[in-house]
């Protein structure tokens, strides 16, 4: 029943814009051409530019804020489905209804990519947060991922973590040795303590950011409570 509806729709969506480009059938950037497609999927999880929802829908996983404010085009919808049958309806109701298709996984593309545009053109965020699915067979040593898993659902993540940043500025010199010692270090702990580390001028983390010094910024992450972290440090 579906898929002959969403059939239909096609149809009839294409006697439309055949008999009324330049009439301003899709006059709201194809929403509403968008939402009656996909209704006719069954697809239900949508949320359009103005109605409720649709803010914290965009913003679910938007990383980098500078893409969220006002300026930053945005879609004329948000549509997570929650089977491949519906990604592939939102996929070709997307297509009828003459909207850019942005897919979405994380949302952890600097460049926004998965949620904004720089051409202006009309588009629609098919965000596949629900599409989260991890099997694992063991015996091939094989494992399927679906995009929208998080890396939490990878592994098992304890109640309590422990995560920490420290900035050292200095010298040139002095933040080599850092780096250095960091290099050392790094590869000799345990999996379940993550440090990375970021060289330059004016970093975030960095207290005085004014000046060009140079700093190091040590970030971590331990999949335990910080007295283990410590302990662990310290017997480096
Ligand atoms: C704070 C931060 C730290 C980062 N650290 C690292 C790092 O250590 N190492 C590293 O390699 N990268 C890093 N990145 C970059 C990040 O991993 C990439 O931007 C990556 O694309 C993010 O994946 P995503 O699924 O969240 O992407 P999204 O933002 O969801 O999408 C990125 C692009 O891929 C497309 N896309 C998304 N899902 C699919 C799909 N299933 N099929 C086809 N196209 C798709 C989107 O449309 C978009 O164009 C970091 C980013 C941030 C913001």
């Amino acid at each position: 029943m579906g898929a002959l509806a969403l059939l239909l729709f096609l149809v009839l969506r294409l006697f439309a814009v055949q008999a009324g480009v330049g009439a301003g059938i899709v006059g709201d950037d194809g929403a509403s051409c968008f939402t009656a497609c996909l209704a006719a999927a069954g697809v239900r999880n949508v949320t359009t530019r103005g109605s409720p929802g649709y803010g914290a829908a965009l913003g679910a996983s938007i990383q980098n804020l500078r893409f969220a404010g006002a300026g930053a085009p945005k879609p004329a919808a948000v549509v997570a489905p929650a089977s491949l049958e519906e990604l592939r309806a939102a996929v070709r109701c997307a297509r009828a209804a003459g909207l850019v298709v942005r897919l979405r996984s994380g949302g952890h593309s600097y460049e926004g990519l998965s949620y904004t545009t720089e051409d202006r053109s009309a588009f629609a965020v098919v965000d596949l947060a629900a599409l989260d699915g991890v099997r694992v067979d063991a015996s091939r040593g094989t494992a399927w991922v679906e995009a929208g898993a998080t890396l939490g659902q990878l592994r098992p993540v304890p109640e309590r973590v422990t995560a920490f940043a420290a900035n050292r500025p200095g010298s040139a010199e002095s933040v080599a040795r850092l780096v250095s010692a960091w290099q050392r270090v790094a590869p000799r702990l345990p999996v379940e303590l993550y440090v990375s580390a970021f060289v330059g001028a004016g970093l975030p983390e960095s207290s005085n950011r004014t000046t060009a010094g140079v700093s190091v910024t040590f970030k971590g992450l331990y999949l335990g409570p910080s007295h283990e972290a410590l302990r662990i440090l310290a017997g480096i």
